[in-house]
């Protein structure tokens, strides 16, 4: 279809002018535009007056861009040219702009083999390439921030669970950038302590989707170092919900981890060693409450409950940091009985009642609850809830306490009518030394650490732990466990 001749011209402006591509024709030299159909007008962003023009004249913009070159050489060897995705730059609506195109500059022949003219199809591809070079430019800015951050990337494909660990990945590892590193060597590195709940919590996450986030020790494949790493992962799914690939991040938290557990053999230490110095204090002051007769002293008597009372306070607080300290190592157990749940919740109203004088305790739901869970760190749950309520409800305040079997698990709620916990807040509340940032609670003595060993129990023992509030329309803390 190279040769066209001249005369032919009339037959093909019908076909060119037709067509949705667009197309121009250019004859001489100097490449005067025979025709030039809507589509092509309208990409060059001009209108039928180009027709008649030559080529240069005809855009002017495009005069120190190569196309009149190009043009040229097209003419003067009869070779085709043809450009992918070719920069142009336009103006349209007024506005020099950047285009994309794929573009044809095909020489017409006459039938002794003379070009005489070129045949100008083109494709506006600006949408795509544009659409492509911002992904390519997010993927490159993310390939950046990861790279700076040392974080390593992997991807396991869901069908064949091929692994595709990034250089980083394997380095975290121990291995070099050309060793294999399948899900079986990954596994086989992890600690021996943390291997089955890594490998079970990746299945779980392959079978029914989601997401995990988890921290554990793993050993260097040449040197044995321990370096804890955390890794998060998420199943990603095609549009009809088929499992695509299980991919996530991993990054080396050694440093910190290391310095949580200085923070807490410390803090395990500290309070060791407070708790004997405190224990034979309370003896003391029990002593010295037996000691002294009834109606003698009423001020000594009153000021000893209330030594009592602030040892007990000191106590629990020590305990609290000995069991953050036991669970952070993983040594906190459970000591399991069969018990009634009810009856450990009026023993710890009646003794909380004893103690404050300030708020009204009101138990409504008693249901009886058989459960098989360990009874002191449960009843510390639940003392936690209340001690809570006390301390951030206003005096003369009714606290309420429900006990309610629910299918078959048992729900423990302490409503107060205080502060409460603001939506974004209700979360946070169970992690690690968080208390909300206002002035009432700046006021209250705490060290955000009661709310998180509840929950860490309460998960013990496969539970869920909640609050349900409005600000300042008080909060309701729930906790359920199952029954025995
Ligand atoms: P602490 O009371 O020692 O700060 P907790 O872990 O028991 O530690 O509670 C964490 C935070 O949750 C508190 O600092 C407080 O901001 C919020 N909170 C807990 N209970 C209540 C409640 N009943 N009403 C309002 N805020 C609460």
């Amino acid at each position: 279809m190279d040769t066209i001749f001249l005369n032919d011209i009339e037959a093909l402006r019908a076909i060119i002018e037709e067509s949705p591509m667009p197309i121009g024709l250019f004859a001489g030299r100097e490449m005067r535009i025979k025709v030039a159909n809507k589509a092509i007008q309208q990409a060059w962003g001009k209108d039928e007056s180009v027709i008649g023009k030559t080529f240069h004249d005809a855009i002017p913009e495009l005069n120190d861009q190569p196309f009149d070159k190009l043009l040229d050489d097209v003419y003067s060897t009869g070779i085709a040219y043809h450009a992918t995705e070719d920069r142009v730059d336009i103006i349209v609506n007024g506005r020099l702009q950047i285009f994309y195109f794929n573009f044809t500059y095909k020489p017409l022949k006459d039938k002794e083999g003379n070009v005489w003219g070129v045949l100008n199809t083109a494709t506006d591809v600006t949408e795509l390439v544009v659409a492509r070079k911002q992904r390519e430019e997010a993927e490159e800015r993310l390939r950046m921030a990861i790279e700076s951050a040392e974080l390593g990337t992997w991807a396991i494909d869901a069908t064949t669970h091929e692994t595709f660990p990034s250089d980083r990945t394997k380095e975290l590892f121990g291995l070099n950038c050309d060793e294999e590193m399948g899900l079986d060597t990954s596994l086989s590195l992890i600690d021996e302590k943390y291997r089955d709940y890594v490998a079970t919590t990746i299945e779980t996450a392959f079978e029914k989707g989601g997401s995990y986030d988890l921290e554990y020790p793993i050993h260097d494949a040449k040197t044995q170092r321990e370096r804890w790493v955390r890794t998060t992962g998420k199943l990603y799914t095609d549009e009809n919900g088929k499992p695509l690939n299980f991919s996530g991040i991993i990054m080396d938290i050694t440093e910190r981890k290391h310095n949580d557990m200085r923070k807490n053999d410390f803090i395990a230490m500290v309070s060791h060693e407070l708790k004997t110095p405190l224990t034979s204090i309370k003896s003391y002051i029990q002593l010295l409450i037996n000691k002294i007769p009834k109606g003698n002293d009423e001020f000594l008597n009153s000021a000893l409950v209330k030594a009592d009372r602030q040892i007990v306070k000191m106590t629990k607080m020590i305990h609290g940091f000995l069991d953050m300290s036991k669970l952070e190592s993983g040594k906190i157990t459970l000591s399991r009985e069969e018990f009634n749940l009810c009856d450990l919740l009026n023993e710890i109203v009646a003794d909380v009642r004893f103690y404050t004088y300030t708020h009204f305790f009101e138990i409504y739901r008693q249901d009886n609850a058989i459960v098989y869970a360990d009874r002191n760190k449960i009843g510390q749950v639940i003392d936690n809830f209340l001690s809570n309520a006390i301390k951030y409800s206003p005096r003369e305040t009714v606290i309420d306490i429900n006990c309610i079997v629910i299918d078959s698990n048992v729900q423990i709620s302490v409503a107060d009518k205080g502060i409460g916990v603001k939506p974004k807040d209700q979360a946070k509340v169970f992690d690690k030394f968080y208390r909300v940032d206002n002035d009432i609670i700046k006021t209250v003595a705490g060290f955000g650490i009661g709310l998180y060993l509840a929950g860490e129990i309460i998960h013990l023992h496969n539970g869920k732990i909640w609050v349900e509030s409005e600000e300042c329309e008080g909060a309701t803390f729930y906790f359920s466990i199952p029954l025995a």
